[in-house]
């Protein structure tokens, strides 16, 4: 049995992981689950799971673990230091790692896992999107392989030959005659809102996703479709595509997850229902198809199928990502740095949905884009863009 560590394990992801693995008992042992501060979610999946180690990032939060397992005499060891967390990612008790924790926080453990040589389930788009080039190189250098859990990432690697599947990083596209990847998105939950009604959004709206249940920073990110742009720039970087190779397109029904354009005009798509455990069992499964415990597409009753292009003026934050893209590694960072500040305010309602785009946009203008040439250096210009991010919020929009 391999050996498996869920990092964010209380997540949106983390549950589709376990619910995949409550399905195909026998096929992972579960050694390590890892998370911020959900004690009693954590609690009762070491009780169902019992992993070997349990890791908390809130030092508080794996103190009050440590005593319900006491009582309950389970014998997990909770880990509070993101050192050992890093240490153990590289040991012999972990084969494979599902990376979902979200945002930049999940860089270290993501990179370490890569760095080990790991078999890595990347979801957590937002580590590739402010490592790029760094990841890439670490993946190549290690051997880690790597399988997309993005859904839509994951369709296209669904959808290229064997021979790309392995080259991931580093795919020749047009040497196997792939003229674009068609990256789709549902538009999210405004995709028909009149614009002059955009900046009374509130929280509680931008959260409902119309076809896919997803923590909150993803979903806010797929109300403004800067999700999309990340997913734009992790494309970029798992199949090495130009940007003429890249096309955004809506379509609402969630129902393709994205394709791949051949130079002779075929067309390959990957379909089925919106949810995230197909694509989990994909990779999960490895060489082989398994169970995943979501029923297959039902054509008949299935909505018709629609697709435009994207509108910059409704969603100015893919525009925003389009263009970071291909500008240099600083620039993605700053992006997603920003991105995440934008977000997290407009959840705590102290800027409005259209601020989370101009705030993004006035970061990104405070700096001349360049190569990041190491981790360290990725770090801080992450950390100057949040605080040039909190400083504008504080500056001009807090009321
Ligand atoms: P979520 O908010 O539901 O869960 C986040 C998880 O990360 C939680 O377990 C939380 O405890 C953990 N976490 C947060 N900060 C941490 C820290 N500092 N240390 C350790 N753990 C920490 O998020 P989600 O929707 O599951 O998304 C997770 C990742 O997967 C994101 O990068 C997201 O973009 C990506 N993703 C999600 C979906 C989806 O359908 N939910 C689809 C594609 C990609
Ligand atoms: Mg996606």
């Amino acid at each position: 049995m391999k050996k498996l560590a869920i990092l964010g394990a209380t997540g949106s992801i983390g549950d589709s992981t376990l619910s995949v693995c409550r399905s195909n008992p026998g096929l992972y042992q579960i050694t390590l689950l890892a998370a911020s501060s959900s004690v009693d979610k954590m609690f009762a999946l070491c009780r169902e799971f019992t992993p070997l180690y349990v890791s908390m990032s809130c030092k508080i939060a794996a103190e009050k673990l440590r005593s319900l397992l006491k009582v309950d005499n389970l014998s997990c060891h909770v880990l509070d230091d993101e050192q050992a967390l890093l240490q153990l990612l590289a040991s012999d008790y972990v084969d494979s790692v599902m990376a979902a924790i979200v945002g930049a926080a999940g860089l270290k453990t993501t990179l370490a896992a890569v760095d080990a040589g790991k078999e890595v389930f990347l979801a957590n788009k937002e580590a590739l999107v402010m490592s790029g080039a760094l990841f890439i190189d670490a993946v190549k250098k290690s051997g880690a392989k790597l399988w997309p859990v993005d859904s839509e990432h994951n369709a296209i690697y669904q959808a290229l030959s064997p021979k790309l599947q392995d080259t991931i990083g580093a795919c020749d596209l047009s040497g196997e005659g792939v003229s674009k990847i068609l990256l789709t998105g549902s538009g999210g939950p405004f995709l028909e809102k009149p614009l002059a009604e955009f900046s009374a959004i509130t929280p509680a709206q931008a959260v409902k996703h119309p076809n896919w249940s997803m923590g909150k920073k993803i979903s806010i990110d797929s109300a403004t479709m800067m999700n999309k742009g990340l997913e734009y720039i992790e494309a970029r970087w798992l199949f090495n595509a130009t940007k003429e190779q890249l096309q955004i397109i809506i379509h609402p029904q969630s129902v393709i997850h994205s394709m791949v354009q051949y130079k002779d005009g075929s067309v390959i798509a990957q379909m089925g229902n919106p949810n995230m455990r197909i694509p989990i069992a994909y990779v999960l499964g490895g060489e082989q198809r398994i169970e995943s415990g979501i029923d297959s597409l039902d054509f008949f009753a299935a909505p018709d199928f629609s697709f435009s292009a994207p509108d910059f003026d409704r969603y100015p934050c893919l525009k925003l990502a389009i263009d970071a893209c291909f500008e240099g590694q600083q620039s993605t960072t700053i992006l997603n740095a920003a991105n995440e500040i934008a977000v997290e305010a407009f959840l705590n309602q102290s800027i409005k949905f259209t601020q989370i785009s101009q705030l993004v946009e006035r970061v990104l203008n405070q700096y001349q884009s360049a190569a990041i040439e190491s981790v360290e250096h990725l770090l801080e210009i992450d950390s100057q863009a949040r605080l040039s991010a909190s400083d504008i919020i504080k500056r001009d929009y807090l009321c």
